[in-house]
């Protein structure tokens, strides 16, 4: 079904094409008509799931109609939780734009470089403008635009915003609105803090979900290794190695962990480099930039790139450390497997993890066979079996150790003619 079908102009069609996206996603499919009808929208989607399109497709077409320019007068406000996701989007909607006949001006604004070039660039006003919460507030503050107009507000991973302590900036924003506006609201999860900021904000609201963690299991391979804390890095490069995998998306748990792994990986000949919310804003950008155009075999980052950031095709993710909790895993996994394509989703189980990963299992309702690859047989897990069981696993040869040597003598035995 082509987007003109939807209801959209031929001009917002083209520019989709121009993207590749010909087809409406599910969400696309029924998100779009909502926001043109000029309901209130609640929606549950990920990333991944072609959510960005879904309301920049809508919302570009309302703006066609209606008042005119008006110098530091807001028309559309797109507020998501970070620098990445408000610079991806704001590209998209430029894009989405370009063949519009009353193109509107783009304005991306976050937080974490000098407000200087955001001031500059919101002279004479922006009808779009995609930002961070709090940097919204700032440039209001310096008068560089008036929300009062506001007549299309989106909320683009509430549950991020919130989770990342947006809570009360966006409350002042939301407070600089005009009440008579519409409100497209996105979020993965629904927890009760995003389920009381949808309710005080929608009326009405046209509900859409679409159920994309059943989607990503679909697509996304999943698989669990059981290793030794001490050796991941090890069997890391050499399932990058033996599997010949390019440009693969390691997660651990801290900032320190992230330039620790990275640079042994890049003195392992990897091409590795690390991506967290430590860096500079110029080093984040180039980074990303730099795995985008596949100059990176891997990025070894914190959850700060599980949710919003997309990548075209990444084809594998390691949890070198587990993810805190399942929806974290989710997002995670998230990142491969992207619109239709598959992905590898590798997850790193020592024995000490192990119960937490089988949490994190029981949310997901799933249940994967534990694999071990030889040559990385885990030894901690004997040092935590039931008193005796017999030995340590790892001193003394297992069963596995065995046959694996018997195999090995058996290869370099000499072959009788
Ligand atoms: P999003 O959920 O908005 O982050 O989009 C996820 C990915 O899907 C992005 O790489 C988009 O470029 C892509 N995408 C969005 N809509 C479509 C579509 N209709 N057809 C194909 N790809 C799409």
């Amino acid at each position: 079904m082509p987007f003109t079908s939807l209801g959209l102009a031929p001009s917002l069609a083209k520019a989709a094409a121009e993207l590749g996206f010909t087809t409406p996603t599910p969400i696309q499919l029924e998100a779009i008509p909502v926001v043109l009808g000029g309901a209130d929208l609640l929606a549950t989607a990920q990333t991944g799931s072609g959510k960005t399109a879904a309301f920049a497709l809508p919302l570009l077409q309302r703006l066609q109609t209606g008042a005119a320019h008006t110098p530091r007068r807001v028309r559309a406000l797109v507020l998501v939780p970070t620098r990445e996701l408000a610079a991806q989007v704001g590209e998209v909607v430029r894009s989405l734009a370009q063949h519009l006949p009353n193109r509107p001006k783009v304005a991306v604004a976050f937080g974490g470089v000098s407000i200087n070039p955001q001031l500059m660039a919101l002279r004479g006003g922006a009808d779009v403008v995609v930002a961070t919460p709090g940097r919204l507030l700032d440039l209001v503050e310096h008068n560089a635009l008036r929300l009062s107009a506001v007549e299309l507000l989106v909320l683009d991973e509430a549950d991020r915003l919130l989770d990342l302590g947006f809570a009360d900036e966006l409350q002042r924003v939301l407070a600089l609105l005009p009440a008579q506006r519409q409100n497209l609201f996105f979020s993965a999860t629904f927890p009760p803090a995003v389920q009381a900021l949808a309710g005080g904000l929608l009326r009405d609201p046209q509900r859409v979900d679409v159920p994309t963690p059943a989607q990503a299991e679909a697509v996304v391979l999943q698989r669990a290794i059981m290793v030794d804390a001490s050796r991941r890095t090890q069997l890391l490069r050499q399932l990058i190695k033996d599997n010949g995998w390019e440009r693969v998306l390691v997660f651990v748990a801290t900032q320190y962990s992230a330039d620790r792994v990275a640079t042994k990986l890049h003195h392992g000949d990897l091409f590795a480099t690390s991506f967290h919310g430590g860096l500079s804003q110029g080093a984040r950008k180039q980074a990303l930039t730099e795995f985008k155009e596949k100059r990176w075999d891997v990025v070894v980052t914190t959850d700060l790139a599980a949710r919003g950031i997309d990548i075209a095709q990444l084809p594998v993710v390691v949890n070198y450390d587990l993810p805190r909790s399942a929806v974290d895993y989710v997002h995670r996994i998230g990142r491969t497997g992207r619109a239709g394509e598959s992905g590898l989703a590798v997850s790193f189980v020592s024995a000490s993890t192990l119960p937490h990963w089988r949490l994190i299992e029981k949310r997901q309702g799933m249940s994967l066979p534990l694999e071990e690859v030889a040559g990385f047989e885990p030894s901690e897990v004997a040092t935590q079996a039931e008193p005796g069981t017999g030995g340590v696993k790892g001193k003394r040869p297992s069963k596995k150790d065995k046959l694996r040597a018997a195999a090995a003598a058996a290869a370099q035995a000499p072959v009788k003619p």
